[in-house]
């Protein structure tokens, strides 16, 4: 038995790597990331994912070397589908992820503090508190506020929706007279969270959008007598402070009156566009926001972090904590009344990477100000392109309110959908930059979204300019690209 332990005992020791080994390890993967961004200029924003992109490395019981992962990582995940670091993806909601967000995440893997219970790491739950609360100040919101540092905007959204659930007492019996308010420009992720929180069979009124894509007002008002009169229950009602589409904000201090008026939780949507509150001339844009219950906001778009973090922040913290909390009997030590509230009781993640230190650490080192200046910078890059693309003969859609617009080219005969179509499909096999579609109201259009903290003049000229040449040759006038 000693014997079969002592055994063991080596084997398992290969679990911790002597410092030889992690300075190599180190190395190797430092080398990666460097080259890696060394190149990100030149990278594509787009590569079509190669012929067969199945990695080629099992997990077997012996381990295998860093260098030969690595190159797998390159070939088969780095240089495939969209690259998200790109200063040059102007698709989706892109965000760049700035580099010490990465040094956040490696210190918080490697001394494996988490942030779930503020017993159990009390500077740990301070930092993420304390940058709940920064974002808390910076919509406006009372002391007191609280939320959570989710993976990202839809379980921020539904963190809120679950919290408005509970609050409003609504129980399976009443959740088909509940009625929900929202624009069809609303993230998707509302309904996915509504769904999951029990509410998929809740009544969902698409309030009408005035014609640049935000909420018409007195259609609202209108469908909430409406509504009461017929003995629903008006609920919820969701503005959007930069939608997906077009980044249209909606009327939010007119909403805010309106959800006062009919008992309506209201909960701003802000992941993508919160962050423009960092810039003071257009905190206008927002007002009322801080009339709202809740707010989805993502630090991964707004702040150019990596991937997965979103923040939801909540006005009434008594009423997150009921909708959230637990109890358990091996938890018995972490409950009393502590100075912090723990993330585990206002989410429902218990055990959570630590993920403050991701965004902590940028916040620190950058200060603030380059944030702001990028921010800045971002909008008035979306108005250059508007612009410019007009000039390009392109038709445009509404002027951008922020750094999200639609436009499309109009030939002069065919069909419109299908050239837009293609020339999408142009700009993506080309690769160097990212274009996404969107179709509003049955019209398709391309989408140009500017949030990445390395997109700058040169990348939307050189988009420009990869525009003008697609249209070229789908017209025939220009060379065929290879
Ligand atoms: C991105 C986005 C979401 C979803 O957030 P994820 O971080 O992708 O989960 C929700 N709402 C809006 C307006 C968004 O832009």
């Amino acid at each position: 038995m000693p014997d079969k332990i002592q055994q063991l005992e080596q084997l398992a020791r290969k679990l911790e790597p002597s410092p030889e080994q992690r300075n190599a390890w180190n190395a190797q993967v430092q080398a990666y990331a460097d080259d890696f961004l060394n190149q990100i200029e030149n990278l594509n924003a787009y590569d079509e994912p190669p012929e067969d992109g199945r990695l080629n490395l099992a997990i077997e019981e012996e381990g295998k070397p860093m260098e030969r992962l690595l190159a797998e990582v390159r070939a088969k995940v780095d240089r495939a589908g969209i690259n998200p670091a790109s200063g040059k993806h102007l698709g989706y909601v892109p965000g760049g992820g700035v580099f010490p967000g990465a040094l956040g995440d490696y210190l918080a893997a490697a001394t494996n503090r988490y942030s779930g219970i503020f017993f159990a790491n009390p500077g740990a739950v301070r930092i993420e508190n304390e940058l709940i609360r920064w974002m808390c100040r910076l919509v406006g919101y009372p002391e007191g506020s609280l939320g959570n540092l989710a993976s990202g905007g839809s379980i921020a959204n539904l963190i809120a929706i679950t919290t408005a659930r509970d609050f409003r007492g609504i129980k399976a019996a009443r959740v088909e007279k509940a009625v929900v308010y929202l624009t069809p420009q609303a993230h998707h992720c509302v309904q996915k969270a509504l769904r999951i929180a029990g509410m998929g069979e809740a009544v969902i009124r698409y309030i009408p959008t005035d014609s640049r894509f935000r909420m018409d007002i007195s259609c609202l008002r209108k469908q909430l007598e409406e509504d009461q009169a017929q003995g629903l229950e008006p609920f919820l009602v969701v503005g959007s402070a930069g939608t997906t589409d077009t980044g249209a904000v909606d009327p939010l201090d007119e909403i805010a009156t309106l959800a006062g008026q009919f008992g309506l939780w209201f909960h701003v949507d802000a992941a993508y566009g919160g962050f423009f509150l960092l810039v003071d001339e257009w905190r206008e844009k927002f007002r009322g926001i801080e009339r709202s219950d809740s707010v989805a906001i993502d630090p991964h778009k707004g702040l150019f972090l990596p991937y997965g973090l979103g923040a939801v922040l909540i006005k009434n913290v008594k009423a997150q904590y009921e909708a959230h909390y637990y109890k358990a009997n091996y938890m018995q030590d972490a409950e009393a009344d502590w100075e912090e509230a723990s993330p585990a009781d206002l989410s429902p993640e218990l055990t959570k990477h630590f993920r403050g230190m991701r965004m902590w650490l940028p916040l620190q080192l950058f200060g603030l100000r380059p944030f702001r200046a990028a921010l800045e910078e971002k909008v008035m890059l979306c108005r250059h392109f508007y612009q410019k693309v007009q000039k390009a003969g392109f038709e445009v859609g509404p002027e951008p309110e922020l750094s999200i617009m639609i436009f499309r080219y109009r030939p002069t005969q065919g069909d419109i959908t299908r050239f837009n179509e293609h020339l999408v499909e142009y700009v993506r096999r080309d690769g160097r930059v990212f274009l996404s579609s969107t179709t509003i109201d049955g019209e398709y259009w391309i989408r140009l979204a500017v949030m990445s903290f390395r997109t700058h003049k040169r990348e939307i000229g050189l988009c420009l300019d990869i525009l003008r040449a697609g249209v070229r040759q789908l017209l025939g006038q220009g060379p065929v690209a290879g």
